[in-house]
Order: structure tokens, then sequence, then C-alpha cells
């Protein structure tokens, strides 16, 4: 007679450890740093990867209120855990579903452009929040079309313009908040908002009534002035699925890229590109054992696995852990990815 199957998986070997402290407190930091203005967050892609589901409670708890997501079903998965007065969807309402969506559950859409205001119009109305363009050249709508009656007509709660180059500093972002401001001036509303998290540091100027921080939530640190602010938050984490003892000569992984020199303890580890941990970490990446130990990627990253040095840490054995360095700002600049995609990346074979 066949074993009865298991009714649910074994744990697996792959873990996102989201450590919510750091992310409370990234949030009432970056809160703090907004001065008079209230920060939001931008919890757009599953909360840059981490699980939205997860995230915004965390969030909400540490006194966030003011929720940003890019479509409509991003919206659709938080509607049991925030009031659908509190969360925007970005991308606007394109299609008849979108605005049908939107009117059913109170979700506010962002406004992008003068179709947009008039099918809302159209629709019935209601509190929306309104994209100005202000040099980004992307989503929302240039400042020449503000005086059409349609926009002029909305009932707009957030009034707000992305920055482009807010992690540097350049002319771009005075000539970005001067057409801001302009933009406020013209279009009733009841708060203004401007700041990314780099934007939060651009100073006070640039915070209006409400801020919407994403990355440095999520422990990126994309102006240097940040740093010392923004804690970690996440950290993946693979168990070592075997060992191998090699010799001289013995070549590792896919196309044989690295030849161990010497005798060599390596471990197998449960991470691989399918997981968003992708092949340009191949000579420099590292795993760090238990005990902070430095273990250096050997060879090609695979699908669903890394292969990695384990000379520095004698005692680790099959099903021990190790975690991958994942420090925002020091990872972007060794593997050559943006700390935002570092993120996003992170795949759905973790257990968060
Ligand atoms: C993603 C996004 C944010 C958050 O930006 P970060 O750089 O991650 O802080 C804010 N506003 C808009 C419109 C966005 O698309």
């Amino acid at each position: 007679m066949p074993a009865e199957r298991p009714v649910t998986a074994p744990p697996a070997a792959l873990r996102l450890h989201v450590d919510a402290d750091a992310l409370a407190d990234n949030w009432r930091r970056l809160n703090a740093l907004s001065g008079s203005a209230r920060a939001g967050a931008a919890v757009k892609a599953d909360a840059y990867g981490l699980g939205v589901r997860a995230a915004v409670p965390i969030l909400a708890g540490a006194g966030c209120a003011d929720f940003f997501v890019a479509h409509w079903g991003e919206a659709a998965e938080l509607l049991d855990v925030v009031p659908p007065a509190n969360l925007s969807v970005l991308h606007g309402p394109l299609t008849a579903a979108d605005i049908a969506f939107a009117r059913a559950t109170g979700v506010r859409p962002v406004i992008n452009s003068v179709s947009q205001a008039r099918a809302w119009a159209e629709s019935g109305g209601g509190i929306c929040d309104l994209m100005v363009d202000t040099g980004m050249n992307r989503l929302g709508l240039p400042l020449a079309a503000l005086d059409d009656p349609s926009v002029l007509a909305l009932k707009v709660d957030v009034l707000l313009s992305h920055l482009a180059s807010a992690d540097e500093d350049v002319a771009q972002n005075a000539r970005q908040l001067a057409l801001w401001q302009d933009a406020g001036r013209r279009v009733p509303h009841r708060r203004a908002s401007l700041a990314n998290s780099a934007g939060i540091m651009l100073g006070a100027a640039y915070h209006g009534a409400l801020t919407r921080p994403g990355l440095a939530l999520y422990g990126g640190v994309p102006r240097a002035d940040l740093a010392g602010h923004i804690r970690q938050v996440v950290r993946p984490q693979a168990a070592i699925i075997q060992i191998r003892h090699l010799q001289a000569g013995d070549a590792v992984g896919y196309n044989a890229t690295f030849t161990v020199p010497g005798p060599m303890r390596v471990g197998v580890v449960s991470i691989g590109y399918a997981d968003g941990y992708l092949r340009c970490w191949q000579a420099k990446g590292a795993m760090v054992g238990q005990g902070g130990e430095h273990l250096p990627l050997l060879g090609r990253v695979s699908m669903d696995m890394s292969v990695i040095d384990l000379t520095r840490a004698p005692d680790l054995a099959e099903g021990d852990w190790v975690e991958a360095a994942y420090n925002l700002p020091e990872a972007a600049a060794a593997c050559g990815l943006s700390q935002y995609e570092l993120l996003t990346l992170l795949g759905r074979r973790f257990a968060r």
C-alpha cells in the first residue's frame, strides 16, 4: 500500500528573513525626516518584493496611513488590510473595468491625463489623486493641461508629482520643485506630495503634506545622507543541501568557470537565479556563515543552486543555513544591479 501523502509541503530550504522592527523603525525615521509632512508608503510590486500582506500591517502599526500601489490588482490584494480610501493606484484608470473597481471599492485612482479626468467625472467623480508631470515624462498631466475644466473640477486629495533624480544633487530637482509648486497654486487639492525616499533628504520645501518613500523603508539607501538613518530589513537565507570535498583541479558548476586550487570543502546552497540571485553575482557574491564568516561564491550561479567555499566555516553541515550578503547599498555596488532590482527580484520560492 502506498504511504499516505503528507498534506502540507515541508518547510522550504529558502527563506526571506524580514526584520519587522527595522521596517517599522525605517518608516518612523522617514516620517520624522519628513518634518511637518506625514510619510506614506510605496508598497507596489509586493512591497518591493518583501510580501505586501506582511509589510502593510507592520507599516500601519508604525503609524503609516497612506499606501501607494501601481496596479489595480495590487490594491485588490490589500482590501482587507487597508481602508480602501487610504489606498492609491498610481497607474490610474486605463479601462472601464478599472473605474468600475475604483467605484465599487473606494480605492483612489491617480488621474494621469485629461481623458482619465473626464472618464472619472463621467463615471460619477468623487475623491481622487492627481499626478502632474514636472519633467520626468513618465506618467502625469503636463502643466499646460491643468486649466482643463475637467481637471479643475476634480476633487483632488493628493496632488502629486515624482522626482526623476532626487538621488543626485542636480538642477532638475529645483526645476521639478518649482513646477510642482506652480501646479499646487493652480489646482485645488487637499494634500501636496512630491518626495520619494531620496527626495525627503532634499529639504522641507520638497515635503509638502505627504511624502512617499518606498526603497528606504525596505533598507535601501539612495543617497549617502540617508545612511545611518536606515536599517537593513531583508535577509535572504538558504540551506546547505550538500557538502562536497574537492581536490586541486576540480571545477565547479556550469561551464567549469571556477577550478579549485587545492583541497576545498564546499557547500551547495539552495538559492539560484530563479530566486533572483542572478548570475551577475559570479566572482562577486558571498554568503555569510552563522558566525559572520565570509563564504565566497564559486563558479556560476545555477537556476536553483549556488556553490560556496566553506573553508572559513568548517563546522557548517548539510541542513545548516547561510545568508546572502545583502546590505543593499553594498550589494548594489558589488553586483551592478540597482537596490530596487535587488529587492524586487526576490522570487516566489522564498518562505516569507
Ligand atoms: C515608486 C514610487 C515612489 C517610491 O519611490 P522610492 O524611490 O522607492 O522611495 C514614490 N512615488 C511614486 C510615484 C512611485 O512610483
